[in-house]
């Protein structure tokens, strides 16, 4: 679903990440870790299109990353889905407005939008917040507004950064949860976190970046003391 081949990122001089080869496979989860300044936002942003690599090559599903023309980026950027630690809500937007926005962008039909909302609002378990305003909401409940909102469209990817670095731990778990569900019905998800905790407990496959190369690929711990 994703695969970097010996995939260049510089900043002029800086490293952002360097001759870095992965594949994820569809239906993978998987958490990118690493120190500040790894160049975990930079693999983002370059899966994203939002960077365009120096060397190497990146393919996320059918499209060649590195070869894109900027008429396909919104093709590509359609067929993922993220949620941020900040949430990013629409505050003068109701709940159902903040999901059904992201579907009125790709041209769906009242009719569409309003059967369509409230399935994904009870999926992740706020279908009786419908009509509430973001700052109404718990930052879980917010961050379960924006996951319905990052998955409406059927994303083949979901990328998550650090999307549990503002809720408490218990909080936290609820949104793990969530996130395996959402993972169970074959979405791959790429989760950015300084979780130790999490990802020790959730025993995934855990991608690890220090200064700009992969250092680690396997399944298991956090591995870092932080
Ligand atoms: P992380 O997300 O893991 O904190 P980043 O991908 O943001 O890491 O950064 C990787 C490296 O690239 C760091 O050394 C950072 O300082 C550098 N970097 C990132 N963005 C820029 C930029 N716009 N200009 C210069 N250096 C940058
Ligand atoms: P994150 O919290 O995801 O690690 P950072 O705080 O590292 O993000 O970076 C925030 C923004 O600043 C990013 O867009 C990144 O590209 C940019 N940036 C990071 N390091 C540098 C740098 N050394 N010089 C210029 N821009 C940078």
């Amino acid at each position: 679903m994703i695969t970097f081949t010996n995939v260049t990122k510089m900043y002029g001089e800086n490293v952002g990440l360097e001759n870095a080869s992965v594949n994820i496979e569809n239906g993978d989860f998987v958490f990118l870790v690493g120190p500040s300044g790894a160049g975990k936002s930079t693999f983002i942003k370059l899966i994203l299109k939002e960077l365009d690599a120096d060397a190497g090559k990146i393919q996320v599903g059918e499209y060649d990353v590195t070869n894109l023309s900027n008429r396909q980026i919104p093709q590509l950027r359609r067929k993922i889905g993220i949620v941020f630690q900040d949430f990013r809500l629409l505050p003068k937007k109701t709940v159902f407005e903040n999901v059904a926005f992201a579907m009125e962008i790709m041209h769906k039909s009242r009719r569409q939008i309003r059967k369509r909302v409230p399935q994904v609002l009870t999926l992740v378990g706020i279908g009786d917040k419908a009509k509430r305003y973001p700052q109404e909401l718990s930052a879980g409940e917010q961050q379960r507004v924006a996951i319905a909102r990052a998955i409406i469209n059927n994303p083949k990817v979901l990328i998550a950064d650090e999307p549990t670095g503002n809720l408490d731990p218990d909080t936290a778990t609820g949104i793990m949860q969530l996130l395996d569900e959402i993972n169970e019905t074959g979405t791959t998800i790429v989760m950015v976190t300084h979780a130790k905790d999490i990802v020790d407990r959730m025993n995934k496959r855990v991608i690890a970046i220090e200064s700009g190369h992969i250092v680690r690929d396997d399944y298991g711990q956090y591995g870092y003391d932080e």
